[in-house]
C-alpha cells in the first residue's frame, strides 16, 4: 500500500517537572492579561494562592466534577463573558480541561452553551486562548480537539478545531497527588488511547509511532506509579505516555473499546478510564492481528496475549471492576445494542455488531 497521510499537531507543548512555574512567562509570551482558571476541588486552594499572586487570574471556577456537566461550562462561560477574559486555563484531569476548552470556544459569542452542545450553533472560528495543564496522566485532552461534556444523563463527545489548546503545560509534579485508583484508571485510559489510535481504521504512520512508545511507557511504569505515587520518574513517564496517547488517537480517533465506554459510564457510572479498561483486554484479543503483534514486540512484550493478560492483571491489582456482575443489574441486550450503535464502533478494525458485542460481554458476565 502506498504511504500517504496528512498530519497536524498545532499545540505548543512544555513538558517537565516544575514547568507549571513558568505559567507567568507563558502568559507574557502570549500577551494574555485576563484569565479564568478552571479546576477541580483538589486544586482550589492552590488556584486561590495563584490568584492572590497574579492579577491576571481574574476568576476561578473550581467546581468541576467527574464526567463534567454542561452547567460547569455555563458558569465558566458566564465568567469569561462578564470579565472579558482573553484566556481560559484548565488545570486538572480531562474533566477540568474539557470544561475550559468548551467555555473558551464559545465565550466570544453570546449564544447559550446548550445551543452549541446540541449542534444548533456552529463553534465560532475565533475563541479565547486555551492553556491546558493536565494533573492526571490519562486523557491527553491537552493535545486533542475533543471536549467530553455531560448534560443530565447524556454524555457527548464533541470534536471541533475550536477546542484545540493553544498551549499544553505538562508538569508531572502535578500528578503526584493523584490517588492510586485514579492513577490506574487514567493510566489505562492512556493505554486505551494508544491502542485504539493504532488499531483504528484511520490509523496513520506518525500516530502509530507514538502509540508504540506510549504502550511501552505504560507497561513499564503504570504499576510503579500506582504502588509508589511519589516516584517522580514513573509519574513523568506516565505523563509522557498520556501525552503520546493523546497524539496517537487525536487524528485516527478511537474505536470499539471507547464506543463501549459510553454506555458503561452513562448507565453503570464507571469513571471514564475504568469504563475503557473494562473491555480493553477483550478488544486486544478481538483485534489481534499481525500489526498488533508488531506493536507488542516493539513495546517490549512477547505478543498480544501477554498484553491482554497484563491489562487484566493491572485491573485486578487496583480492584477495578472486571465483571458485569459487579455493575448491578445489567440489561445485556440493551448494553450490546447501545455499544453497537455508538459512532466510534465503525472505526473498529473487526466489525462488531450487537450480536458480537453480546457474545463479548457474555464472557465478562
Ligand atoms: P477527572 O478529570 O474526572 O479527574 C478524576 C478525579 O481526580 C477528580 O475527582 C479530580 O478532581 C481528581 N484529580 C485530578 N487531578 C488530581 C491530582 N493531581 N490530585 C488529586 N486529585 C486529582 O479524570 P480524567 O480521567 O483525567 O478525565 C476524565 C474525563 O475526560 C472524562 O469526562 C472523559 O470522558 C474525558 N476525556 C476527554 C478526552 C479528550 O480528548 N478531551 C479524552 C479522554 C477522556
Amino acid at each position: 500500500m502506498a504511504l500517504e497521510f496528512a498530519y497536524r499537531q498545532p499545540v505548543k507543548i512544555y513538558f517537565g517537572a516544575g514547568k507549571f512555574a513558568r505559567l507567568g512567562e507563558i502568559l507574557d509570551e502570549l500577551g494574555l492579561r485576563r484569565c479564568v482558571l478552571v479546576c477541580g476541588r483538589h486544586f482550589a486552594p492552590t488556584a486561590q494562592q495563584m490568584q492572590q499572586q497574579d492579577g491576571r487570574i481574574v476568576a476561578i471556577f473550581s467546581e468541576v466534577e467527574q464526567n463534567p456537566q454542561l452547567s460547569g461550562v455555563e458558569e465558566t462561560t458566564r465568567l469569561c463573558r462578564t470579565l472579558q477574559a482573553d484566556a481560559v486555563i484548565g488545570v486538572g484531569g480531562g474533566s477540568a480541561i474539557d470544561t475550559a476548552k468548551f467555555a473558551a470556544a464559545i465565550a466570544l459569542e453570546d449564544g447559550e452553551p446548550i445551543a452549541y452542545y446540541r449542534g444548533e450553533r456552529p463553534f465560532p472560528a475565533k475563541r479565547l486562548s486555551i492553556i491546558a495543564v493536565p494533573t492526571t496522566a490519562g486523557t491527553g485532552s491537552e493535545v486533542t480537539q475533543v471536549s467530553v461534556i455531560s448534560h443530565v444523563a447524556e454524555k457527548r463527545t464533541i470534536n471541533d478545531p475550536a477546542f484545540m489548546p493553544s498551549v499544553a503545560i505538562v508538569d508531572p509534579e502535578l500528578s503526584r497527588s493523584v490517588p492510586p485508583r485514579t492513577t490506574m484508571n487514567t493510566g489505562l485510559d492512556a493505554l486505551a488511547h494508544a491502542l485504539e489510535g493504532y488499531w483504528s481504521k484511520n490509523h496513520q504512520p506518525i500516530s502509530d509511532l507514538m502509540a508504540v512508545e506510549a504502550v511501552r511507557l505504560v507497561m513499564e511504569n503504570l504499576e510503579t506509579a500506582y504502588t509508589d505515587g511519589d516516584n517522580l520518574q514513573a509519574r513523568a513517564n506516565m505523563a509522557y505516555a498520556a501525552l503520546l496517547g493523546g497524539m496517537s488517537f487525536a487524528l485516527p480517533k478511537t474505536a470499539g473499546c471507547h464506543a463501549c465506554s459510553y454506555p458503561l459510564s452513562e448507565d453503570y457510572h464507571l469513571p471514564h478510564g475504568e469504563a475503557c479498561a473494562f473491555t480493553l483486554d477483550s478488544f486486544v484479543r478481538i483485534n489481534a492481528d499481525e500489526r498488533l503483534e508488531l506493536l507488542c514486540r516493539r513495546a517490549g512484550l512477547s505478543g498480544t496475549e501477554e498484553l491482554a493478560q497484563r491489562i487484566g492483571a493491572l485491573k485486578e491489582l487496583a480492584g477495578l471492576r472486571r465483571r458485569l456482575s459487579e455493575l448491578g443489574e445489567v440489561d445485556l441486550d440493551k448494553l450490546a445494542r447501545d455499544c453497537a450503535a455508538h459512532g466510534l464502533m465503525a472505526n473498529n478494525p473487526v466489525p462488531m455488531d450487537a450480536a458480537a458485542l453480546r457474545a463479548m460481554f457474555a464472557q465478562l458476565a
